[in-house]
């Protein structure tokens, strides 16, 4: 991880205010199943009370998809149909993103799908900076376990947060940066793509983009 990385890092769990990981950081080495790992971690924030999203959650939508994956997709955050099924990803904007990734021959089960909330905002309103530093860390680690080598962002909330900017989604698509040390690649959330279907070329411009880096790796 370059110093750069590593203070964005940094500075994202300190803003979070949740101290337990510099004092117990995940040991990655002494888990060598991370499916198991994740299951874990799952179950031990089901019951997750950091923020008040808990108020409107049904089922925690934690992430799901290959815990060896070389992709991780980072979306928002759950809307109706994830918060009723549990995973993420499930409903019209769910099957519109399988059809993107099958344009790009990327299966689902191929990279792990993840959000940077885990419970829904009611309304599909946009999640809170404080809901989204209250649940950034769940995500830290289970980019901390995956080790995935390219990440795909969808949507602005997801860029906004994770590059702690308020740049727009078109400067992010524009100038890719890197979260974690890791390359890192923005594009439109399928939501909004269902909103204005003008963005669906430049969009999919982003996942041909998306596809070299990922067939390079
Ligand atoms: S959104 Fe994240 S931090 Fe907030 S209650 Fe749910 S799991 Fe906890």
């Amino acid at each position: 991880m370059s110093r750069r990385a590593l203070i964005q890092y940094l500075e994202l769990l300190k803003q979070s205010g949740v101290r337990q990981l510099f004092q117990a950081p995940v040991n990655i080495e002494a888990v060598p199943d991370k499916r198991q790992m994740l299951d874990s971690l799952k179950a031990a924030y089901a019951d997750c009370n950091k923020c008040p999203l808990a108020a409107g959650r049904i089922n925690l939508v934690y992430g799901e998809g290959n815990p060896a994956a070389r992709a991780m997709l980072i979306g928002e955050g759950p809307g109706e149909q994830e918060n009723l099924s549990g995973r993420p990803f499930v409903g019209a904007a769910g099957q519109l993103l399988e059809k993107m990734l099958a344009a790009i021959n990327i299966k689902r089960e191929d990279i792990y799908i993840a959000n940077i909330v885990k419970c829904r905002p009611e309304g599909n309103r946009n999640p809170s900076q404080e809901e989204r530093l209250a649940c950034l860390p769940y995500l830290v680690e289970q980019i901390q376990i995956i080790q995935p080598r390219l990440l795909l962002v969808m949507g602005l909330v997801a860029a906004q947060t994770l590059f702690g900017d308020t740049n727009t989604l078109t400067w992010h698509r524009e100038n890719h940066g890197d979260f974690m040390g890791i390359p890192a690649w923005v594009t439109y959330h399928p939501a909004a793509l269902l909103r204005n279907s003008n963005w669906k070329r430049p969009a999919w411009e982003d996942l041909q983009a998306f596809q070299k880096e990922y067939e390079n790796l």
